[in-house]
């Protein structure tokens, strides 16, 4: 069976030629994934509607995104021009997510090519993200009955704090981020479960700490896990502060991936950040969550 993955064109939003969001790894991970045969045709997803929106978001903040009418402090937070190709990549992208968790569902494991949008909150977006696909999506399973206790695994090397905050009342969504101590947010938020990993931190010692959670998270229960498989924890990363190598990726995501496929428990995956200083090398690194899951399945 082939893996389920969602792709859109509209992923890639026209930011402008010179800013430092590399925007266009959307495409190419699209066209890696095809040139690679990891696979064959793309699953489109439509743009989120207002409703699945706003179980995640207040109708203030989404309505302030959809008519371009956010304050000039708020779009700064989110880093991005609010311009008619972000709103609409705002939107599909979202909606991916939404459409990789329900193909996770019937296929028992799915991804998006985009997603991950962990900083956003329920009435602001703040570092490159703009609506919080995953809280969106979480909440339509969550609404339908479809999942009933969801874990939020976050291994981008910046804090999951937007999720930790829509869901720190929820007792359905547990939210376990690990992260980079002195990486954005300077701020930290409260998670279910935080790891703050020290700077350098290298393949070894990170495998061996994530192996360790993996196991105290595998002595609950979940129905449902939303992995978001940030790859800013490579060495070359421009943003992030740990050293994880190309191999140490590979073997973090084959790792997650397994632990959740073998226990039967569906898993949605989603891109997470990735800012790396070799754009080819960030495409590989991206396509790792992929190809782990494509193995799977
Ligand atoms: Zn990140």
């Amino acid at each position: 069976m082939e893996l389920p993955v969602v792709n859109h064109e509209s992923y890639v939003a026209k930011i402008g030629d010179d800013h430092k969001f590399p925007i266009n790894k959307f495409a190419e991970l699209a066209n890696y994934l095809i040139n690679q045969k990891i696979v064959k045709r793309f699953n489109t997803p439509y743009p989120c509607s207002f409703e699945t929106l706003n179980r995640a978001h207040s109708a203030n903040y989404i309505n302030n995104i959809r008519n371009k009418t956010l304050d000039e402090n708020g779009v700064k937070k989110i880093g991005f021009p609010l311009v008619d190709s972000v709103v609409q990549r705002s939107l599909v992208a979202t909606g991916g997510t939404v459409l990789a968790a329900k193909l996770g569902l019937k296929f028992g494991i799915a991804c998006n090519t985009a997603g991950g949008s962990h900083h956003a909150n329920y009435d602001s977006g703040a570092g490159y993200c703009v609506f919080n696909d995953v809280a969106v999506a979480a909440h339509y399973l969550l609404d339908r009955g479809l999942a009933n206790r969801i874990l939020i695994v976050d291994l981008d090397v910046h804090q999951g704090n937007g999720n930790s905050e829509i869901f720190k009342d929820n007792s359905h969504v547990f939210t376990f981020s690990m992260h980079s101590k002195t990486n954005y947010p300077a701020k930290k938020s409260i998670s279910d479960l935080d790891v703050e990993l020290d700077d350098n931190m290298e393949d070894k010692q990170y495998i061996k700490v994530l192996k360790f959670y993996l196991n105290q998270l595998n002595e609950k229960s979940f129905d449902y896990v939303f992995y978001i498989a940030g790859v800013d924890v490579h060495f070359n990363d421009h943003l992030g502060k740990l050293k994880i190598s190309d191999e140490g990726i590979k073997e973090r995501d084959e790792i997650v991936t397994e632990n959740f496929f073998s226990k039967n428990i569906p898993l949605c995956g989603v891109l997470g950040g990735g800012y790396n200083k070799d754009f080819n090398k960030l495409v590989e690194l991206h396509s790792f969550l992929h190809q782990s899951c494509a193995k799977l399945i």
